[in-house]
């Protein structure tokens, strides 16, 4: 009895969860009723769909990205999702494409950081822990150097800051998580002009050294456009907090790095214990 119904009704038996409807789109899970097999045609237009379409299309968020950035943000955050290509995959598309171009143009990314100075000594309690400024400089090459990663990996301090800076209101309206989303479309930015810079150092690689300098004020403006709709400020009140932001930021990891200093040297030994 119950296989008639079955047959009988227009009902689809979904092909990702399992459950019965009757309509276009599983209720449960939101996949197509119509799942033919992966064909050329398909993979193709869904590619395209990705990259050109205009329902969450790479290019038409980067459009987006570009000339209303704050909007962008504000009404991601409001609930406008399916529109808009999201923030971590397409940081992470952006990170490829620099690898690629960082790779193809054959970019030399070398900064030496020189301390030329001598060991700087930090006393904590009954110890003297003597900071490398050889190993300093190391730490400082490895961070800098890949800046766009670093950022990445450290993206939770970035919160910290900008959730300090931008002040009380903004702190009661929104989650820890909420920030990331401006923060991380800054990041595409930021990342997309390192592409540029990529560009740059095939004909003229001073002038791309000289650029990659301002990264960390890229990012900062970067910052600001994203913040701007969703703090309610003016441009110019968002570039005061997110370049507070960038040196609350900037100073947690010159922290970091000292703490990570320390280790190694107490690591290798070179600890003295005063009298
Ligand atoms: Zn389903």
């Amino acid at each position: 009895m119950d296989n008639e119904i079955v047959t009988t009704s227009n009902t689809t038996k979904c092909l990702n969860c399992g459950n019965e409807f009757d309509g276009k789109f599983c209720p449960k899970c939101g996949q197509k009723a119509a799942t033919g097999r992966f064909t050329m045609k398909f993979l193709m237009q869904n590619l395209l769909m990705g990259i050109f379409g205009n329902d969450g299309g790479i290019w038409f968020t980067l459009k987006k990205l570009f000339t209303h950035p704050g909007t962008m943000v504000k009404e991601i955050l409001d609930g406008k999702r399916k529109s808009y290509f999201s923030p971590f995959p397409m940081l992470f598309c952006a990170l490829a494409f620099y690898i690629l171009l960082f790779t193809l143009t054959g970019t030399v990314d070398d900064t030496r950081v020189d301390l030329h100075g001598e060991d700087f000594v930090i006393s904590l309690n009954k110890y003297n822990y003597i900071l490398s400024s050889n190993q300093l400089s190391r730490f400082l090459d490895a961070y800098w150097n890949h800046y766009t990663t670093s950022t990445l990996l450290t993206l939770p301090l970035i919160v910290v800051a900008a959730r300090a800076c931008f002040g009380k209101k903004n702190r009661k309206r929104y989650y820890w998580a909420e920030y990331c989303v401006p923060i991380v479309y800054a990041m595409v930015l930021t990342t997309l002009f390192r592409c540029l810079t990529c560009i740059v150092f095939t004909f003229a690689p001073e002038v791309a050294l000289f650029l990659k300098l301002f990264t960390w004020v890229i990012m900062a403006v970067s910052i600001a456009f994203c913040f701007r709709k969703m703090a309610e400020m003016s441009f110019i009140k968002s570039f005061w907090r997110s370049l507070l932001t960038m040196l609350l930021y900037h100073t947690m990891i010159l922290f970091l790095i000292i703490i990570g200093v320390i280790v190694v040297a107490k690591i290798q030994g070179s600890v003295i214990i005063d009298a």
